[in-house]
């Protein structure tokens, strides 16, 4: 199939493509491969103008997407990211990652991605609600609960949200579950803020359970991470929860590392800063910061943390895709990582999964973010199932909910990898075992559908 010019739309692909050839899959049942050109084209592409009003009063235009990738097993479903990098090729490859992954969580969800090439960054609070209602105007027509149900990703958080299902509202005059990741005291789910985070963290729980035969866990075990936002804050606060060190995080600019351990009270300080747009150098060299004077961490200018700490065990990237190069994945192994788990989509590039798949024989595990970060948009569905019941379920209700379906999903990718792997062993491949049964779940219901024939 001839692909359009478009890198990461084609590396999301072929990673798909190169797990599903690579197994015994096709010989099995020839049928699924029918189903690739099929898949791999989205239902529809929405693209839009996006012209919004300035604090001086100027115009500015960015450009608006939505992929509406497929439908068969729900409502297209899937975040909405501003940032400046936001292009087709890159909301594709989400698009189409996001079918798979909302398949992993076994819960009734199509894929779809949207965003803008809009940088929040530095934005006045009313430069963001202008830019959201704009940015809606166009959006609206073609999204519903039933329909499409968009939520957030980088550069989208709770006051976002907010901004965009107020004009959603009132442009349609209808208040329906028609994002998620909303307010909690107006429709949002609790722990849906927690959970990709936390999902990660429970995905790799079962990773270590499954490796070592139940003898570890967490505990005692030096975590490294990547980004500073959502995800990574709240995998750091479990991972801090459940025993483990969390010796590094990290944004556009640099990292911070600190083998003693980053605290959960710094991380509620970088949390806070990072809505008003605050980098970590900022955040660390705040000599009015109890937090950072207390327990110092060391700030790495230009550089992400996969080859600044000695020894690591566990790797949790989640920044943004291709955080990890192959030079870096190889950094990784030296340093004793075992277990590597993306909380961002795609977060690892081709080589550094040849790196890490090559070195299972070593006991080196690698997960990718299709399952293991899946925990997110779960709970986006259990937002949905609570909106249209219109209850809202206790924090420890959705936090076991999510726990089941990470552990699920976990012993999905597990057995798929099994039953489908040419190869025999204790440590099947995490990256064919997720992307079989995210595919096969999706394509029995394109041929149901008659998508497919
Ligand atoms: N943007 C998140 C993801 O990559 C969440 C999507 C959602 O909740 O719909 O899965």
């Amino acid at each position: 199939m001839v692909l359009p010019n478009e890198p990461e739309f084609q590396q999301a692909y072929k990673e798909l493509i190169n797990a599903l050839e690579d197994s015994t899959l096709f010989t099995e049942e020839p049928k699924y491969k029918k189903v690739i050109p099929v898949v791999s084209i989205p239902e529809r592409i929405i693209q839009f103008r996006v012209a919004w009003e300035n604090d001086k009063g100027e115009i500015e235009v960015n450009n608006g997407f939505r992929v509406q990738f497929n439908s068969a097993l729900g409502p297209y479903k899937g975040g909405l990211r501003f940032h400046p990098s936001v292009n087709l090729s890159i909301l594709k490859f989400l698009g189409f990652e996001q079918i798979f992954k909302n398949a992993l969580t076994g819960l009734s969800m199509g894929g779809g991605k949207g965003g803008c090439d809009f940088n929040p960054k530095g934005r006045s609070d009313a430069e963001i609600r202008r830019f959201c209602v704009a940015f809606m105007r166009q959006l609206a027509r073609y999204i519903g609960q039933d329909t499409d149900v968009p939520a957030g990703d980088i550069g989208v958080g709770g006051r976002e949200i907010g901004f965009l299902f107020g004009a959603y509202k009132q442009m349609q005059n209808n208040w329906s579950g028609v994002l998620t990741g909303k307010g909690l005291n107006w429709g949002g789910s609790l722990i849906r803020p927690e959970a990709t985070g936390y999902g990660v963290v429970y995905y790799v729980e079962k990773m270590i359970e499954k490796a070592t035969g139940g003898k570890e866990s967490f505990k005692g075990k030096k975590v490294a991470i990547s980004g500073s936002g959502n995800v990574a804050q709240y995998a750091a606060l479990k991972v801090i929860e459940l025993g483990g060190t969390v010796v590094s995080l990290s944004d556009s600019k640099g990292s911070i590392i600190s083998t003693e351990g980053i605290t959960a009270e710094q991380v509620y300080e970088i949390a806070d800063a990072k809505i008003k747009f605050k980098s970590l150098e900022e955040i660390v060299g705040n000599t009015a910061s109890a937090a950072f004077t207390k327990n110092k961490v060391e700030y790495k200018a230009g550089a992400r943390p996969w080859t600044l700490v000695e020894q690591i065990d566990i790797a949790l990237p989640s920044a943004t895709q291709n955080e990890v190069s192959g030079e870096e994945a190889k950094a990784l192994v030296k340093a004793g990582c075992k277990f590597i788990a993306e909380g961002s989509n795609m977060g690892s590039t081709a080589e550094a999964i040849d790196v890490f798949e090559e070195n299972r024989a070593n006991q080196v595990w690698y997960a990718p973010g299709k399952a293991a970060n899946c925990g997110g948009v779960a709970v986006s569905g259990l937002e949905m199932a609570q909106n249209s019941q219109r209850v809202s379920w206790t924090a420890e209700e959705v936090d076991n909910k999510l726990k089941n379906i990470m552990y699920t999903c976990f012993e999905n990718c597990y057995e798929t990898a099994q039953k489908y792997s040419k190869e025999k062993s204790d440590l099947p491949s995490l990256l064919k075992g997720a992307n079989i049964a995210g595919f096969i779940k999706v394509a029995d219901a394109m041929f149901d559908q008659g998508d497919v024939f």
